[in-house]
């Protein structure tokens, strides 16, 4: 084998070896379309992509492949001389994480689909592959099928990107799309998510945003050339989600998702404006939000994803598609896996880490957002006003009120202009004591609004 430029370093007899780490819902169809389709593989690569081993847990279980495939010896077989590239579908951290250390560490190029680890330990595993001259690729981890990390890194490399927002799990799409459609509430639109097969019997990573957060540090990172982590994201699930926001929500002309959003934004208090030389920062965050029925995004139902990606020249382009599932999810890695094989068919390498902005991230308390609050108050005149008057004692700027009659008194809906989270908390903290407010009944951010 010897570098030539654009020509075979390997020779196009010469096998290119697969390991495959996992064969749960992915594994087992990046294995079956490595063996189904392997002659069109071999077309695209110009060099047959072999199956060495299948790294499982349990060998008891009839997979459909032969039985010397599979080993429960996962580290034996990442470092095995006629393996050329790794497919990493176990999951988890532990041993995910030093597998495909040792696999990066030994020259072997790595595809994963694994956006818990990556959110946590890219720059690790980034360093680890830079260093052996090999590949990293991960764009099943975020958004299953839809190609959205390679577009960030390669497609949008000549631009700026200045916003990303997405609709990146399933599941709560799922259960928030069914809430608006039926009228029923989390606790039972959840069973039936379960029942369904869209929620885990343990529904606590995708309810409560941890899955979107993972995945919106991966696109920030991308988005913004900086090292963002899971611990940078702000984060707040669906679980208190009620019918009655989305009654209130489709009142408004706006239904409720859970969104990923990462956004420049400008430098800190009391540091220079980005154009006088002071640093701008970015925030990534995870919440549920009003959007306008109007926005592409609130079309997006059931279980499927989408990324709105704004950039300066670009302009603002949707990827749309399945978010997950055994099939389109290994369609990504599939195409990861091509990408892999070819460079080490022909020499070269993908993209490396682009850390090199290091933008600082913005806390939440300083982020601004509009926000839709709904108060239960006394159904008596002067009221409006009080509320009124503890909006603008905290600088937050109202933009519209509706008030309905209630079986207990007076339902306020208030929407605001664009208001900083501690202005807000501070407004809605004052409400809770106002005589006239018997409660404030929920807080939700509008999103995707023009002003
Ligand atoms: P899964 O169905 O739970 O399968 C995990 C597989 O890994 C199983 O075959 C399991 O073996 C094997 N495994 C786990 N720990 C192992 C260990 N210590 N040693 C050897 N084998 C081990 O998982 P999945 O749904 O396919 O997801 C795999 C990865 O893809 C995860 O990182 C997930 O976040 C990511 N992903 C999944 C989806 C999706 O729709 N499922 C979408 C996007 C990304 P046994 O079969 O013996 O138990």
């Amino acid at each position: 084998m010897t570098e030539v430029g654009n020509r075979a370093v390997f020779g196009s007899d010469r096998p290119i070896g697969v390991a495959v780490l996992g064969m749960g819902n992915v594994g087992t169809e990046v294995v079956r379309i490595l063996r189904e389709h392997a002659d069109d593989l071999r077309s695209r690569v110009g060099a047959p992509l072999v199956l060495r081993g299948v790294a499982v847990r349990r060998l008891d279980v009839d997979r459909g492949i032969p039985a010397d495939l599979l080993t429960t010896d996962a580290e034996a077989l990442v470092t095995r001389a006629d393996v050329d590239l790794v497919v990493e579908v176990m999951g988890g951290i532990d041993p995910a994480r030093g597998l495909i250390g040792a696999a990066l560490s030994a020259g072997k190029s790595v595809v994963t689909a694994n956006k818990a680890l990556l959110a946590d330990y890219t720059g690790e595993l980034a360093a680890a592959a830079e260093r052996s001259r090999a590949d990293l690729y991960f764009e099943a981890a975020v958004a299953g099928a839809i190609p959205v990390v390679r577009p960030l890194i390669q497609s949008l490399s000549g631009d700026r990107v200045n916003r990303v927002v997405g609709i990146v799990n399933g599941t709560t799409n799922f259960i928030l799309s069914a809430m608006d459609e039926t009228g029923a509430d989390y606790e039972v639109t959840l069973k039936e998510a379960t029942r369904l097969g869209y929620a885990e019997a343990d529904p606590t990573a995708d309810v409560e945003g941890y899955d979107a957060a993972a995945k919106a540090a991966i696109l920030a990172s991308l988005a913004f050339h900086t090292r963002v982590t899971a611990a940078d994201v702000y984060r707040e699930g669906i679980s208190n989600i009620t019918a009655e926001d989305l009654e209130t929500a489709a009142a408004v002309g706006c239904t409720v998702k859970l969104l990923a959003i990462c956004e420049r934004v400008p430098a800190g208090p009391g540091e220079p404006a980005p154009a006088d030389g002071g640093k701008e920062r970015i925030s990534v965050r995870v919440y549920p939000a009003l959007i306008p029925r109007k926005h592409p995004l609130s079309a997006v139902n059931g279980a499927f994803n989408a990324v709105v990606v704004e950039a300066e020249n670009a302009g603002r382009l949707m990827f749309y598609g399945q978010g997950a599932g055994g099939a389109p999810t290994a369609s990504a890695v599939m195409g990861d896996l091509v990408m892999a094989a070819r460079n080490k068919f022909y020499g070269g390498r993908a993209p490396g880490e682009s850390v090199y902005a290091e933008l600082p991230i913005a806390p939440i308390g300083d982020t601004p957002t509009r926000y839709h609050v709904n108060l239960q108050v006394a159904d008596r005149t002067g009221v409006l006003q009080a509320v009124a008057g503890e909006f603008a004692k905290h600088g937050v700027s109202i933009s519209t009120v509706r008030q309905e009659g209630s079986d207990e008194g007076a339902r306020l809906v208030v929407v605001t202009h664009h208001a900083e989270e501690s202005a807000l908390a501070d407004t809605v903290a004052a409400l809770a004591e106002l005589e006239s407010v018997t409660s404030v009944t929920s807080v939700l951010r509008l999103e995707g609004t023009e002003e």
